[in-house]
């Protein structure tokens, strides 16, 4: 079986790869998969944009195996030659931003504005962790013997990172830069559904010098492919960003080999709006939340939690706007909204709109839910008289729909806020400044704003409390997060004594 794809794709893939055939990225080239067809799927329209073979396990064990050699090639470059080369591509991703989000635009069905910004944060990714590769210093440990005991930070050999479809492009920068910065190299497993993205970048950090092999992308499915890649010797950590129960697959999958596991899952997070804040900005605010790229983003606000007093006057507000927002088809030039990126997630919305109202939650202002006509379009859709116990209050949706929940005093919110299995995100607005310090100490989140919303940038750390997930992206942590630390013994007595068993390390 061969991959095919429409004259409107292949316009947009033959920047990045000419022969124009979708598979694996392996050692430098397209290998063809050797499973089942997988479909494409134009979100905008419903129609077949491209097919292609699953990767497979044969496909995995070649790749598992380039990125073992590629390691080794890479890791033997000088710390600030990785710089400089991770720099360089960087720069060639900085000179593709237009290709890349119109690739990203067309195949996952985001709206083209976002995706013009996701290639950028790509290339800063490259950037940030370009100027990294020769900073991470080891310690020298004073124990409290004559010895010289020092650590050294080093790589972990091949990583595995397994992506989700609903930011494929920042996903994909956001997990490789910081892997290889240390000298690691990469499988990536994007999702399925929205490979192409994953693949150019893979072929421009190539074009920039960084060696065949560092950075391979399995283009397939998760239980075949993904599974693969887990069970293969070479693969010595896995990095996991999507759904909760996907999440604890991959776990178990790790944990039976004994191989470290990193989590990256969703969120239900609590944006809270006191009777004090700066209502016009909170709302913008609110909005971008839970609307920006139709609700498919983890850290989403999508329990806007509203203090009691304000609260018809605020939710009607978010309504309003919502009702503003210009939805349509993604590549085009005003499209905020675009549609909801694969038939099964947008029955999930549709389906859980409908369970709100079932539930007694009311759809404020109109219209409301489902788009008719062709493609997976939702209107953003604010759900008010919700109370924490709905399950729209309770499971990630994962779409352009908000549920609004009254409060009366700053404890009932924090108390509401933390009611919930996940911990990703949440938010605060007042102009209380000690209430913000407060309530921010309090949300159980990896990522707590003041008086803003769903700012994230590759230098400060990114990640769950709970059901969220465990371990830290970007910023300094992500580089100890792919990293294993050494710690290495010397003698440096002239008659040193040699006892049988462990040595106390005791003041000499
Ligand atoms: P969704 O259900 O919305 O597609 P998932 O969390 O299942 O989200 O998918 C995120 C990523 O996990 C995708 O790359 C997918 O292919 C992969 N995946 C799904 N199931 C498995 C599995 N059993 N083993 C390994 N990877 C998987």
């Amino acid at each position: 079986m061969q991959s095919h794809i429409s004259d409107r794709l292949l316009a947009a893939f033959t920047p990045f790869f000419p022969e124009g055939r979708i598979g694996s990225y392996v050692n430098g080239e397209i290998v063809e998969g050797e499973g089942e067809e997988i479909a494409l799927v134009n979100p905008a329209t419903g129609e077949r944009l491209a097919s292609y073979p699953d990767a497979g396990p044969g496909v995995a064990t070649r790749a598992a195996e380039a990125a073992r050699a590629g390691q080794k090639a890479w890791a033997a470059l000088s710390h600030a030659e990785r710089g400089r080369l991770m720099q360089e591509a960087g720069r060639l991703l900085r000179a593709h931003i237009e290709p890349l989000a119109r690739l990203e635009s067309l195949s996952a069905g985001k709206p083209i504005r976002d995706c013009r910004g996701e290639a950028l944060r790509v290339a800063e990714m490259f950037e940030y962790y370009g100027g990294w590769t020769d900073k991470l210093y080891g310690n020298v440990i004073p124990v409290p013997s004559g010895h010289l005991n020092y650590t050294r930070r080093e790589p972990y050999g091949v990583v595995l990172q397994i992506t989700p479809w609903n930011a494929p492009l920042n996903t994909c920068g956001w997990q490789i830069a910081p892997a290889i910065c240390m000298g690691n190299a990469v499988l990536l497993k994007p999702s399925e559904l929205t490979p192409l993205s994953s693949l150019a970048v893979a072929a421009l950090a190539e074009r920039a010098g960084i060696p065949k092999g560092v950075i391979n992308v399995l283009a397939g499915f998760g239980h075949t492919t993904g599974q693969a890649a887990l069970g293969h010797a070479a693969v010595k950590k896995v990095v996991f960003v999507g759904s909760v129960p996907t999440g604890g697959k991959i776990a178990a999958a790790a944990a039976a080999r004994c191989i470290p596991c990193l989590l990256e899952l969703g969120g239900k997070s609590a944006n809270i709006v006191f009777e004090d804040a700066d209502l016009e900005r909170a709302c913008i605010g609110a909005q971008a939340a839970i609307f920006g790229n139709a609700g498919q983003s983890c850290v989403a606000g999508s329990r806007l939690l509203v203090q009691r007093r304000i609260y018809d006057e605020f939710v009607g507000m978010v309504a309003a706007g919502a009702s503003r927002l210009r939805v349509g088809e993604p590549t085009a030039a005003e499209t905020e909204v675009g549609p909801i990126q694969n038939a099964r997630q947008y029955r999930h919305v549709l389906d859980m709109i409908d369970a709100g109202v079932r539930e007694g939650a009311e759809i404020v202002g109109g219209p409301a839910g489902k788009v008719e006509g062709p493609g997976y379009y939702v209107r953003p859709t604010v759900l008010g008289k919700a109370t924490n116990q709905m399950a729209v209050a309770r499971t990630e949706i994962f779409g352009p729909v908000v549920v609004a929940i009254p409060f009366d005093t700053e404890e009932e919110a924090v108390a509401i806020a933390n009611d919930s299995d996940f911990g990703l995100a949440g938010a605060v607005w007042t102009r209380d400044i000690g209430r913000a310090f407060r309530v921010a100490a309090q949300v159980k989140a990896g990522t707590f704003w003041v008086n803003m919303y769903k700012t994230i940038n590759v230098a400060s750390p990114f990640g769950g409390y709970d059901a969220s997930g465990y371990g830290r992206s970007s910023g300094i942590e992500a580089l100890q997060e792919y990293t294993q630390v050494k710690s290495v013994w010397v003698e440096t007595a002239e008659q040193p004594n040699q006892p049988f068993g462990y040595a106390p390390a005791v003041d000499s």
